[in-house]
């Protein structure tokens, strides 16, 4: 079958934000338990050429891929989701389809020519497709951005010269829309889908099924009326409920016989291997025998949650390895730098500094590594979480007060740096160390316990290093270095062993981590951040472990607050 793949092309209507990244996942994840052979791609209509250099409150989370590419976050979703590995040809973005056409003429290879939008950027558009879908039995595309949007056209439309290109039978539209409840009338209400697949189909395309994004299941006759109006199969308007949870997303539509669906309408054969773990994940997540976990995550773009989406994933999965809730407390770092705001970490049984770029907030992060270095609370530094916390060790135990990062300030003892060669580089976008590198793994440091390894492979993204002129006084007073890459002798990874798990990694663990696969990091930190809450007793008065066991519940009033708990609808 692998000659010639099939197509699923994803949609979205009505407004943004309604879950085509996850929707896509989610088909990908029933169609790979079929035993099919598929990839997914992301098709993003704005003129970078990548997300790398947009600001994470405007995109979310960068999400970097083996080979290095800097991508959209729908990415991660979809590496969770599934077992594909995704390359830097699943991310297309209008920049780098007219970068390439334009780079082209340049070379005169359209001489003599006009160079339109319709042939050439459509075409562009659809050999990128084409390279992606090369081995697969199936590849699901993701249209980014919103039908009506004038950026989103020439995909569009390269999308339904395809299905003619590769014959009708071989390819499925699937567009996600929005069913919304109106209280005052206590109504479904299916106008705004019919306004939307009437302007997919002004630009000449029909879906075949249509994903409604609702709050409750719809009644029969709702699906009949959009049916009706749509000129869909009533049994191709499948329901996409709000859950709780992320991943029930795969088994509210496995329910409904999607996956069969989509088999039959592409005569595929292929039989599901029914969900029970998709099933068990969530019954996990939603009844853990071992309590509530409350972990810290101190960053500065707190205010969009999606800005550390595969961290909090990540953490996810490692609370799932270990049978627990999770309380995700975004703080912000700027917030830590006022007096008496060690308040905002009191009770926490982990802290986390996710990646971050720029000097705000600095301050703010190295005061919540010295709290949870001295309080002996478990520390996790991803990438400048390792940066902050060699300087806060720096500082604080070496005694070199001046210690900083070339990133934050002009002077200083500059214990992260740039490299030399990296001196010279005059643009930003793309210039990190990115990608895939392998790090070796010091013989009985906590990390290559928790790895059960001697060496791995782990992706990253940054420009600032470890300045090897300071290791040897840094390792002199106790900071262990646990991880390294000995090729560019470049420091991988820290620990201190005096500290119950205080570990930083200068790469991104979060975006290896999958449901059925949690990264050993995560599962190790949230396994420690469990036993630190058990030796305190700052578990949730109710908790199974708190019976019997605690020797001190805090009555402060943060405590008895409900927490902000990473409970977020999914699909959004
Ligand atoms: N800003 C730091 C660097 O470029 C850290 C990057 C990150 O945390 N991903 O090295």
């Amino acid at each position: 079958m692998s000659g010639n793949a099939k197509y699923i092309f994803v949609t979205g209507g009505v407004l943004s934000s309604l879950g085509k990244g996850l929707t896509s996942a989610s088909i990908g994840a029933l169609m790979e338990n079929r035993g099919l052979k598929i990839t997914l791609m992301k098709m993003d209509p704005y003129l970078n050429i990548d997300p790398g250099t947009m600001n994470p409150f405007q995109h979310g989370e960068v999400f970097v891929t083996e080979d290095g590419a800097e991508t959209d976050l729908d990415l991660g979703h979809y590496e969770r989701f599934t077992n594909v590995s995704l390359k830097r040809e699943n991310s297309v973005t209008a920049g780098q389809v007219y970068e390439t056409v334009i780079a082209k003429e340049r070379r005169g290879e359209y001489l003599g020519g006009t160079v339109q939008v319709i042939p050439h950027i459509t075409d562009e558009i659809k050999a990128r497709i084409r390279k992606a879908a090369k081995g697969k039995d199936l590849a699901i595309v993701e249209i980014g951005g919103t039908v009506g949007d004038i950026e989103s056209l020439p995909f569009l439309e390269a999308i339904r010269q395809f299905r003619i290109d590769v014959g009708p039978e071989n390819v499925i539209f699937i567009h996600l829309t929005l069913v919304p409840f109106l209280g005052v009338s206590g109504e479904l209400k299916t106008k705004p889908t019919q306004h939307s697949v009437q302007k997919l189909r002004e630009i000449g395309i029909q879906p075949d099924f249509l994903m409604c994004r609702t709050d409750r299941i719809l009644p029969p006759d709702i699906r009949a009326k959009i049916a009706l109006f749509c000129s869909i199969k009533a049994d191709n308007v499948i329901t996409a409920k709000d859950v709780d949870n992320i991943y029930e997303v795969p088994l509210v539509f496995y329910e409904q016989g999607l996956d069969e669906k989509i088999c039959k309408h592409l005569g595929l054969k292929k039989r599901s291997r029914g969900l029970s773990k998709w099933t068990k994940i969530v019954q996990t997540m939603t009844s853990p025998r071992n309590g509530e976990v409350r972990i810290g995550i101190v960053g500065k773009y707190v205010d969009l949650a999606d800005s550390y989406k595969s961290v909090s994933e990540a953490l996810n999965h490692g609370s799932i390895a270990n049978n627990c809730r999770l309380s995700i407390e975004y703080i912000d770092s700027e917030k830590l730098e006022s007096a008496g705001s060690g308040a905002l970490l009191e009770g926490l049984s982990g802290i986390l500094v996710p990646g971050g770029f720029g000097a705000r907030g600095v301050e703010g992060k190295i005061r919540a590594i010295h709290y949870a270095r001295k309080n002996k609370i478990p520390y996790f530094g991803i990438c400048i979480g390792l940066q902050l916390a060699i300087i806060e060790y720096a500082r604080d135990v070496c005694g070199l007060t001046k210690a900083t990062s070339r990133e934050v300030s002009k002077t200083g003892e500059f214990v992260i740096d740039l490299m030399e060669d990296q001196k010279k580089i005059q643009r930003i976008g793309g210039s990190m160390r990115l990608g895939s590198y392998e790090c070796r793994l010091e013989p009985n440091s906590l990390v290559a316990k928790v790895y059960s390894k001697k060496k791995v492979f782990e992706r990253h993204r940054h420009r600032y290093e470890v300045n090897n002129h300071y290791r040897q006084i840094l390792s002199g007073a106790g900071l262990r270095f646990s991880g390294v890459n000995s090729e560019l002798d470049l420091v991988e990874m820290i620990e201190l062993p005096t500290h119950p798990w205080f570990v930083g990694c200068q790469f991104h663990p979060e975006f290896k981590s999958k449901p059925f696969d949690p990264h050993p990091l995560f599962v190790g930190f949230v396994k420690a951040s469990m036993l630190h809450r058990d030796l305190v007793g700052e578990t949730k008065p109710g908790d199974k472990k708190t019976k019997g066991k605690r020797s001190k519940v805090s009555a402060s009033p943060s405590r008895l607050r409900p927490r902000s708990r990473e409970r977020r609808p999914a699909l959004h």
